[in-house]
């Protein structure tokens, strides 16, 4: 081996992040190799200190303590739900400002119905809250891909059957096709928060 194992060890661990390849894992380790020593340690320790945190019960967000300050704002529209993806889509919306309701994070989006992701994503979780809560609308707010389109028909079709009372609607268009929602801009994304389409 060319380098001593705390480099390799890293370099294997770079790798593994979401499209990085050996060769940019490398050049992080180098690039961490040139910082001071005390620049290393806070490093070590911002990472360390990823392990207080946790995942709202309610909403699915990031958080430290068990609800997230979100969930927990008496001011917000408990009546609307915000259905997303991922907590970097609720990011997006938060930025627009033109949303004052509540959110789920659904923790991914499914291609076909027979699409093994159908198990990771949180259904369960959600309808347990819907059965708790008094939500009268629920948004679906996905990006408008083939995932986005087939997620929404899917949950449309058991949210229907168990909740017939809830209305539902989902992001008026202007987000152009194939746009991933973290990508797309703020003032468009909040029109469409504003102008949203009646499913039903
Ligand atoms: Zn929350």
């Amino acid at each position: 081996m060319i380098w001593p194992k705390q480099i390799t060890n890293l370099i294997e661990v770079f790798s593994k992040f979401p499209q990085i390849g050996p060769k940019t894992a490398q050049r992080f380790v180098f690039w961490l190799l040139k910082k001071e020593k005390k620049d290393l340690e806070k490093f070590s320790q911002m990472i360390k200190d990823l392990t207080t945190i946790e995942v709202c019960q309610l909403c699915g967000n990031y958080t430290q303590g068990k609800i997230c300050p979100i969930c927990q704002d008496k001011t917000r529209d408990k009546s609307m739900l915000c259905l997303v993806s991922t907590p970097s889509e609720l990011q997006t919306i938060e930025q627009t400002k033109k949303y004052s309701g509540l959110y789920f994070i659904l923790g991914g989006l499914i291609d076909s119905l027979e699409d093994d992701k159908i198990k990771e994503i949180r259904i369960n979780d959600l309808l347990k809250r819907l059965k708790q809560d008094k939500i009268k609308e629920i948004i679906f707010a996905f990006s408008p891909t083939i995932e986005g389109e087939t997620t929404l028909l899917y949950l449309e079709d058991i949210i229907k059957k168990k909740f017939p009372k809830i209305k539902l609607s989902k992001l008026a268009r202007g987000i152009s096709l194939g746009t991933h929602l973290e990508y797309a801009d703020e003032v468009t994304l909040g029109e469409a928060i504003k102008k949203r389409e009646k499913i039903r």
